[in-house]
């Protein structure tokens, strides 16, 4: 009888103790415009994790580079400053001017002027250098010491972080990620031409492809996520059977 109780409690007990999970690291890389950072950002709170956007980092080395004249608008850099003068900036994130969390290089926020066409059209070429990719990777890693994150860019999964539990490889067609870009772009009053900003993504993607230090690609026990017809509640879906099956975690 005695024993009945016990074991019919010892049955009941998982039901009713909270799950505790241990935190993982998501890495999302992809292509450009793919809907990488709207995507990990929204993974991020709803699973209550920091949210890491390395393209704005790399974004935020550019604009440096350009306000001080160590890339010309032909493209042509003079990475011997570069080299010397990168260490000594600061950039992370906090809340911008409007609320919202934004990309800072030292006392000031940049968040709108990394943004911009003239600046994506030189990061690809900054981003290839080595000196700068060790730059940012020491502060990614950084952000990845206690888990609990989701990072998007072009080699969190192949470079910053080859161990990350859960890494997803974003793509679609590169019109439908150009259409989406120069939507974006009108609704922000942007002037850009459609074939821009075509033209834009197919450099960025063939320069992120064949650069010496961590090339874009799928790492092989990445996940293929490809949106090209897909609404994002239907990645959620895609990502919730994901997260519950392999990890017991369940997105707010
Ligand atoms: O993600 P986003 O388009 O803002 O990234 C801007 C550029 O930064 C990319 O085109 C790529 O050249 C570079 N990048 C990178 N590695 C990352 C993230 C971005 O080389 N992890």
């Amino acid at each position: 009888m005695l024993l009945k109780f016990i074991i019919t409690k010892i049955s009941f007990l998982p039901i009713f103790a909270p799950m505790e999970h241990s935190k993982i690291i998501i890495a999302i890389d992809g292509h450009s415009s793919t809907g990488k950072s709207s995507f990990a950002k929204q993974v991020a709170a709803r699973l209550g994790y920091v949210y890491v956007d390395t393209g704005a980092m790399y974004r935020a080395v550019t604009y440096f580079a350009y306000t001080n004249g160590f890339i010309d608008n032909k493209g042509k850099i003079n990475e011997e400053g570069l080299m010397k003068t990168l260490p000594a900036n600061r950039i992370g994130f906090k809340l911008g001017p409007d609320g919202k969390s934004a990309t800072w290089l030292n006392n000031a926020c940049v968040e709108k002027q990394i943004r911009t066409l003239d600046i994506s059209n030189k990061v690809s070429k900054i981003s290839a250098l080595p000196f700068v990719r060790e730059y940012v990777d020491r502060i990614l890693r950084r952000f990845g010491e206690d888990k609990g994150v989701v990072m998007d860019g072009r080699d969190i999964g192949t470079s910053v972080f080859p161990n990350a539990e859960l890494k997803i490889f974003m793509t679609a067609a590169v019109e439908v990620r150009a259409q989406r870009r120069f939507k974006e772009i009108q609704d922000a009053g942007g002037k850009e031409s459609f074939d821009d900003v075509l033209k834009n993504l197919k450099e960025r993607d063939h320069i992120d492809q064949t650069r010496a230090v961590s090339p874009l690609r799928k790492a092989d026990d990445a996940v293929l996520l490809d949106n090209s017809n897909m609404s994002i509640p239907e990645q959620f879906v895609w990502l919730d059977r994901i997260l519950l099956e392999r990890f017991g975690l369940q997105m707010k």
